[in-house]
């Protein structure tokens, strides 16, 4: 009965004890299906401002209570911006009947230096070193974060020391998973970072394309920008150690500052380009180029003293993006085009990068949109950014077939205005060329009139006695010719003035005219000289011809006081010859002439003819 009540004893003391024995922090095992769980609350922490603390002295600093609880923190210990290393100290605890196997996630890719002391099977601390800046085959466990597979005895618990040092912002969240768990969540997160990847990897190819067939330079840029953004983010997820260069040693975070420095050249470049600050806007053209030197040379610093500049990075970075931010919305305000593209990008990316600016500071919680919220920012900012170089090519397109149609149309008002200048000009011509052909022929008229009494001149009665001539000298036919001479008409004049005297003239013409046949020639010879051709006529002819010029003259009886006659005569002279090789039209009226002046001295007021 006693030997009962003891064991009873030993039993409720070893219930009551077993859980002392193991520390009240211990944190038990994760069952499978459960997901993850986050340590921290497990955690137990140690300042090591030298960094050169071994496990020995690590463990005994925790014998003598220097280790402090982290239970009050979140999800992630922010350790801020320090050169110290840090001990966390991990006990895990297997109620269970068989072994648990574990896997212990870091989940931040850019702590520098990991190492994790776990006790072995013969119950020796083992140490895994690892970290950002060691070469990737370094791992336990392949994965992108730094992961420790790790197996807890049954039925007993496991005490862990995880050193964590970092050249940057320290930031350290710890999970535990069950393993099948953490095989299918690493399947999921493979494919999630494989997608990001892969449109980021599409969009550059694609974009490059297009530059070599475009040799648009802001093609290039989107490219160079959109190649830095992986690069930037390919170290921060750590996929770029663990499939570009897995067996190098590598930087991770100056490699990740600089590649986000470098991305921002681009991006400010880019924005150049897309929204012609040059051109529209030259202040704030100037502060691109100012901070697209300053993170051009930035790298400089981050390869040589990234310890000393990392907050001041961190911050640099967010006042870049503010800025950048600030230009796009003045933009948006003076409502240029591409400028919504780019807010619309910036918003998207501002969202994702600023959660994980945040959450580098310790302000923002660990979860998902602060982890995988930048992937997501990033891949719909490429997509804006590649749909404002669409929008652009459009734009471009639409300029050009404006520009065309608008010279087409310039084209063809400027061919009308020809064809109308050309018709006016052809009608012009044609009204002057009429007006012309009706002022020759006046003038043609006129040179072969006489303007005093309208009958021929002498240049009509010259060309008319050659034609005459010729063709009476071909049918064989004689040609007469009479001269008239007015007679005393200067006497005429005196008495009755100018006037009376070419009125007298005129009388005198139309007289003449009426006697001779239709086809005779009367002429103003000159002065008060008249002529009259009359072709086929033979010598009586002529003569008679003459005197009844003589007659007609004499019966208008036109008062001439100062003449014998009392009225006003005419003396002809006739000739007539039958034109040929041995007289010329000159002989005829020299004949004429003389036959006129006979006249006058016979008396006048009669006709004579010419003897040949
Ligand atoms: P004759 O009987 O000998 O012919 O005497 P005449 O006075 O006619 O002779 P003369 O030849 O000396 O005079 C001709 C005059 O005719 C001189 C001139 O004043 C006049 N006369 C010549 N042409 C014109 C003209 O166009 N109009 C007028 N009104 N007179 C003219
Ligand atoms: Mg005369
Ligand atoms: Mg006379």
């Amino acid at each position: 009965m006693l030997g009962f009540a003891n064991r009873l004893v030993r039993v409720a003391l070893l219930l009551l004890l077993l859980p002392l024995a193991w520390s009240a922090l211990a944190m038990p095992v994760v069952p499978p299906g459960t997901g993850a769980q986050d340590a921290i609350a497990h955690l137990q922490l140690l300042e090591d401002p030298s960094a050169a603390l071994t496990l020995a002295q690590a463990q005994q600093a925790f014998a003598d209570g220097k280790f402090t609880s982290t239970a009050g923190s979140k999800d992630a210990l922010a350790l801020g911006f320090t050169r110290s290393a840090f001990w966390l100290r991990l006990e895990l605890a297997n109620a269970a009947p068989e072994a648990a196997r574990q896997m212990l996630d870091v989940v931040n890719a850019r702590i520098s230096y990991v190492t994790l002391y776990a006790p072995g099977p013969d119950g020796r601390y083992v140490e895994t070193a690892t970290g950002g800046d060691m070469p990737f085959a370094t791992r336990a466990h392949e994965n992108r974060n730094f992961v420790f597979p790790l197996q807890v005895p049954a039925r007993s618990s496991l005490t862990l020391y995880l050193r964590v040092q970092s050249t940057i912002g320290l930031i350290v969240p710890v999970r535990l998973w069950a393993q099948p768990d953490f095989e299918h969540y690493v399947r999921h997160d493979y494919m999630v970072q494989a997608m990001y990847f892969g449109v980021a990897l599409a969009m550059a190819l694609f974009n490059l394309m297009l530059f070599v067939a475009l040799r648009d330079r802001a093609y290039a840029l989107y490219v160079c920008f959109v190649a830095f953004s992986v690069l930037a983010l390919g170290q921060k997820t750590g996929m770029a150690s663990e499939f570009l260069w897995p067996q190098h040693l590598t930087w991770t975070n100056p490699n990740y500052y600089m590649a986000t420095s470098w991305g921002l050249v681009c991006f400010m470049a880019f924005m150049r380009s897309m929204l012609g600050t040059a051109q529209h806007l030259p202040r704030i053209d100037l502060g691109l180029r100012a901070g697209m030197v300053l993170h051009g040379l930035l790298p400089v610093l981050y390869w040589t003293m990234v310890q000393s500049v990392a907050r001041l990075t961190i911050w640099m970075f967010v006042v870049s993006c503010v800025l950048l931010l600030g230009v796009v919305a003045w933009c948006m305000v003076r409502r240029m085009r591409a400028a919504y593209f780019f807010g619309g990008a910036f918003a998207v990316l501002m969202a994702g990068s600023l959660m994980t600016l945040l959450r580098a500071l310790g302000i923002l919680p660990t979860n998902v949109l602060t982890v995988d919220g930048l992937q997501a920012g990033s891949t719909l900012e490429m997509l804006l950014l590649a749909f404002a170089l669409a929008d652009r090519y459009n734009q471009l397109r639409q300029d050009k077939l404006k520009a065309q149609s608008d010279l087409v149309l310039a084209k063809q008002k400027l061919v009308e205005t020809l064809q109308t200048s050309e018709r006016d000009l052809a009608q012009r011509v044609d009204e002057r060329t009429q007006q012309l052909q009706a002022l020759n022929e006046r003038l043609e008229a006129l040179s072969m009139v006489d303007g005093l009494t309208g009958i021929a001149n002498r240049r009509q009665f010259d060309q008319e006695l050659h034609k005459a001539w010729a063709r009476l000298e071909r049918l064989g036919q004689p040609l007469a010719l009479v001269m008239l001479d007015v007679d005393m008409f200067k006497r005429y004049n005196d008495h009755y003035g100018h006037q009376a005297g070419d009125e007298c003239l005129r009388k005198v013409a139309q007289a003449m005219a009426s006697v001779g046949r239709t086809t005779d020639v009367v002429a103003r010879y000159g002065g008060e000289e008249f002529v009259m051709v009359a072709p086929a006529s033979d010598g009586p002819s002529a003569l008679l011809l003459a005197q009844r010029a003589c007659q007609a003259v004499q019966a208008l009886g036109a008062e001439h006081a100062q003449s014998p006659f009392g009225v006003v005569t005419v003396s002809c002279g006739a000739a007539c010859v039958v034109p040929g090789p041995g007289h010329t039209p000159q002989d005829l009226l020299r004949q004429a002439d003389a036959a006129l002046y006979q006249a006058k001295s016979q008396g006048r007021n009669q006709a004579v003819l010419a003897g040949f």
